[in-house]
């Protein structure tokens, strides 16, 4: 059968107005339970034999809707949306592993998926190793009978590292293994994991699916199976991270756009990195579109764009890269990402600070790194703020520029 576009899924799937009197627009649920004729059709739904609805923690209409889009976008047979990024993160994890088990990460990760690894899990029993897991052949040395979990970003937030998903997925195969991939940077519209060979994908849907700054959310996505088991205990039991149906009607309405978005977002940033990678004050910039990029055939072989992030590192100390984001007028200084406006942080101090400073530098994240969200603003306003931050900051001020 046909399958429809990106585009088209992102704006129908799951959902005709003919089945809601016309709403053009899907109703928001906010009912918290939901009523039986009888106590006999209530026992059966508790049983999983009709499909009905019974309380908002375990999915409502609303989130049914955005589950099964969210899936679409993902080719995946089936998703679970959650209260945030984190919810959907730990629900899967917590549904994975038992004490004895090992989950292998790859070297750079978000902050607090660090931290809920390194602080949270590992106290529970669960060995954690940090791999590089850029190489895969890593991974093949390292994996054992015990490894259930193998965990990947890419590209990598802060520092914009890929593995090669396709390869990583030869190998978990081999053993009682999942594999899953935080697609967050990339969102299901550039790189789709499962495809790839991935069982299972995770997103921070508060960034671009959402794209506007005003939820949070997330979502996993993978076979039927492990998705039911994630949400009958891993959300159910273990994080009860139930989405509000309010955040799923705005998070439905981002995603009407989210093509259209990430084109800009891409072109947008396509031009501040090629920006940066010229500018005297710029050590070195790191984004997957630019020649230079370490993993650029790897980029062009599994992700359809490069992606409105970028990572950089000035010709320059920690506090004058500070000195150079406090400058900064249009551009705000801001964790999260992928908003229509452009956001500037400096994750050792920020998102990061989760890691120790001996950490940083064991998970090849620099002290002295600035991650960049390309928003949505003229390409030209971009290009001039951070150009009258490096002006105001390092011109005529005995900075050392190094070649
Ligand atoms: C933001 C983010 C998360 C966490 O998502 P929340 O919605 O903030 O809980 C996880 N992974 C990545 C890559 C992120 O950028």
């Amino acid at each position: 059968m046909r399958k429809n576009h990106f585009a088209t899924r992102a704006i129908h799937a799951g959902y005709h107005p003919k089945q809601h009197q016309g709403a053009l627009t899907p109703p928001i649920h906010i009912s918290s339970t939901y009523a039986f004729d009888t106590v006999e059709q209530g026992g059966a739904a508790f049983q999983g034999e009709n499909n009905r609805f019974i309380y908002a923690r375990l999915g409502s209409p609303s989130q049914q809707l955005l589950e099964q889009r969210l899936a679409e976008l993902e080719h995946a047979e089936a998703a679970l949306a959650t209260a945030s990024g984190m919810g959907a993160i730990t629900s899967a994890m917590w549904s994975l592993v038992k004490p004895g088990d090992e989950i292998i990460a790859d070297l750079s990760l978000y902050g607090c998926t660090f931290s809920y690894l390194e602080h949270g899990l590992k106290s529970f029993g669960i060995k954690i190793t940090y791999v590089n897991l850029s190489d895969a052949n890593n991974l093949a040395q390292k994996i054992t009978d015990k490894t259930k979990l193998v965990y990947s970003e890419t590209p990598s937030n802060p520092n914009m590292r890929l593995v090669d998903i396709a390869a990583l997925a030869q190998i978990t195969r081999q053993y009682d293994c999942k594999l899953m991939i935080d697609n967050t940077y990339c969102t299901p519209y550039l790189q789709n994991p499962i495809q790839l060979g991935a069982d299972l994908v995770v997103h921070s849907a508060t960034k671009y699916l959402g794209g506007h700054g005003d939820l949070i959310a997330g979502f996993v996505a993978g076979k039927q199976e492990d998705i039911d088991h994630i949400r009958m205990f891993g959300l159910k039991d273990m994080t009860g991270s139930v989405i509000s149906g309010f955040d799923v009607a705005l998070l439905l309405r981002g995603m009407k756009t989210l093509h259209v978005r990430m084109e800009r977002h891409c072109k947008n940033a396509q031009e501040v990195a090629e920006y940066l990678a010229c500018s005297p004050y710029v050590k070195h910039t790191f984004y997957p579109g630019l020649d230079n990029f370490s993993q650029k055939e790897l980029a062009q072989k599994q992700m359809r764009m490069a992606g409105g992030m970028i990572a950089f590192e000035l010709n320059a100390t920690r506090e004058q890269s500070a000195a150079f984001v406090n400058a900064l007028q249009m551009i705000l200084c801001a964790v999260s990402l992928g908003d229509a406006e452009t956001l500037i942080q400096h994750p050792a101090s920020m998102t990061h600070s989760t890691y120790t400073e001996e950490e940083l530098l064991e998970h090849l994240i620099s002290p002295t790194l600035i991650r960049l969200s390309v928003g949505l603003e003229h390409i030209e306003d971009i290009v001039a703020d951070l150009n009258q931050a490096f002006e105001s900051v390092f011109s005529n001020k005995g900075l050392a520029i190094s070649a």
